[in-house]
């Protein structure tokens, strides 16, 4: 995983509920004084949990599509 891949946190819509980190099944957040980060970057899966757990939509991984040209 490239570490701009990551979910982004948009800590002004946090109220740190700790959902995400509890909901990680790569136990890739913390949560620190300003809101969750990650612990291990490289651990993260892209799987979406922390977003779907997450009720403020405070993070949130952008998917980008691409075509592949032959
Ligand atoms: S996308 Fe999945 S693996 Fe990555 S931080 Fe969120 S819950 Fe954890
Ligand atoms: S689930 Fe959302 S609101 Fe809760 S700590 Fe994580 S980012 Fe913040």
């Amino acid at each position: 995983m490239n570490q701009n891949d990551l979910p982004e946190i948009d800590y002004a819509r946090c109220d740190r509920c700790e959902l995400c980190i509890t909901s990680c099944p790569e136990d890739a957040l913390m949560m620190t004084d300003q809101g969750p980060t990650f612990k291990l970057p490289h651990s993260c899966t892209y799987c979406l949990a922390c977003e779907n757990a997450c009720p403020t939509a405070a993070i949130r991984a952008p998917l980008t599509v691409t075509w592949k040209s032959d």
